[in-house]
């Protein structure tokens, strides 16, 4: 018999919040169905807590009492991946299959013009969003946004219902936003069936909410979009080192990507880079220990990794991937092309995932880290000759 399921938030407080393990997805504070989780986007915190003054920052009157909805829904929590593996594929991910279970790997991009000039690679997270409002499969999207008139590059979730709202969040921001804390926006406005669309860490929400029962929005999570991710960055880079450094304002900046180096196009046409080497003093806290570059818990799985700017890496992983895919490429609505077309970015794939994978912690649960190589050892430099006396 299945184990009574007892740990709440003073659990979850103590293993993940603080531990270092906690994203900030933000599946903690949606499950919650008495609203006593907050969740602090200020200054690059990106966390869950407590509103209860009652018990302390750590415990929970409605957890003393048996409610166990934060802990069911938080997929950083004891052993989610394999749980969520079983749950989504049937089995656990095969020690070599370092970027997770997969169906299959293509390259697709947005056939249609404007849609794939507006997505950050080929547009197609926004083409499966547009094509899934208009067939039904979803009423509604959780997003990202730019903030105001988006001078701020302040990244914020947001509800896509239309196509100018799907296409107003095109493009990436590499600063955190936890797309899931839209749902609320989304359900107040009548919508049923939501496609979530985040970070790798955000993608693992739906599975895990669904495989232990974390309450009604599971069943709402309709489709499930991961964006492939190494890190995001503290919104302090801006001042800190594009404008200290570089002289680029966020408000002059209007295009980023991230492509061997940090890509910054400015208003008046101008075109920079920014060394990632100079970049990684602004990782953000929530991404210190996270294992998964490759969205492994995705329905489909996507990236900009690879020879090919204008498309975009696709990883189908579900029997709902494939099918809204296979429907994609047969009725026009995207283009595509194999995977094996650019086997650098497959294995670029690989040893990126692996990269995260080493990130996690061996005093926690095990899974991320099997079949993980170990790192080659680091070439001994030669001594330098003694200088002559
Ligand atoms: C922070 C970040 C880091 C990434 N790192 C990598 C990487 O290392 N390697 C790699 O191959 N690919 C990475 N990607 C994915 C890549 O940038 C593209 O998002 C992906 O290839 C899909 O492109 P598209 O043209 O199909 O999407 P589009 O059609 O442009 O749609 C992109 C979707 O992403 C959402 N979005 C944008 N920014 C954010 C954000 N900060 N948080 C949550 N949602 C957001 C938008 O709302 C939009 O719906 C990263 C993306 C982000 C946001
Ligand atoms: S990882 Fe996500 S669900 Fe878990 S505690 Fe952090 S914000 Fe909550
Ligand atoms: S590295 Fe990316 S997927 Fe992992 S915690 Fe950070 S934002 Fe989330």
């Amino acid at each position: 018999m299945a184990e009574r399921w007892t740990s709440q938030w003073k659990e979850l407080f103590a293993e993940v919040v603080t531990s270092g393990l906690c994203t900030g997805c933000a599946g903690c504070v949606v499950a919650c169905p008495h609203d006593v989780l907050g969740y602090d986007d200020a200054k690059g915190v990106y966390r869950p807590l407590h509103l209860e003054p009652e018990f302390g920052p750590g415990d929970c009157g409605h957890g003393q009492r048996g409610c166990t909805s934060c802990t069911r829904a938080c997929p950083r929590f004891r052993s989610w991946e394999p749980e969520i593996d079983t749950h989504l594929f049937g089995r656990t991910r095969a020690p070599g299959e370092m970027a997770g279970v997969s169906k299959d790997i293509i390259l697709a991009r947005a056939t249609n013009a404007e849609v794939h000039r507006k997505g950050q690679d080929g547009g197609l997270v926004s083409a499966i969003l547009l094509w899934a409002l208009e067939h039904g499969y979803i009423d509604a999207a959780l997003v990202s946004y730019l903030e105001g008139d988006g001078t701020s590059w302040k990244a914020v979730p947001g509800v896509a219902r239309t196509r100018d709202e799907v296409l107003a969040a095109a493009g990436s921001r590499y600063t955190y936003s936890a797309n899931t804390m839209a749902y609320g926006a989304a359900v107040a406005a009548g919508a049923e069936k939501l496609a979530l669309v985040g970070m790798s860490c955000q993608s693992s929400v739906p599975p895990v909410m669904a495989l232990r029962k974390a309450g009604k929005p599971a069943r709402r999570l309709a489709l499930n979009i991961g964006l492939l991710c190494s890190k995001t960055f503290d919104d302090a880079i801006f001042e800190d080192l594009f404008e200290a450094r570089y002289g680029l304002r966020r408000r002059d900046i209007v295009k980023m990507n991230v492509k061997g180096v940090m890509q910054i196009w400015t208003r008046d046409g101008g075109y920079h880079e920014v060394p990632l080497k100079e970049c990684h003093a602004w990782t953000r806290e929530g991404c210190k220990l996270c294992p998964d570059f490759a969205a492994e818990h995705a329905d489909i799985s996507t990236g900009g990794i690879g020879a090919f700017n204008d498309w975009t890496l696709t990883i189908i992983r579900t029997d709902i991937g494939r099918e809204i895919i296979v429907k994609m490429l047969q009725d026009g609505s995207i283009e595509g092309r194999p995977g094996d077309d650019d086997p650098g970015a497959i294995e670029l794939l690989r040893k990126l995932s692996i990269v995260s994978r080493r990130r996690w912690p061996a005093r926690a649960s095990s899974g991320p880290e099997i079949g993980v190589p170990p790192p080659k050892p680091k070439k001994a430099k030669k001594p330098k000759p003694a200088a002559a006396t």
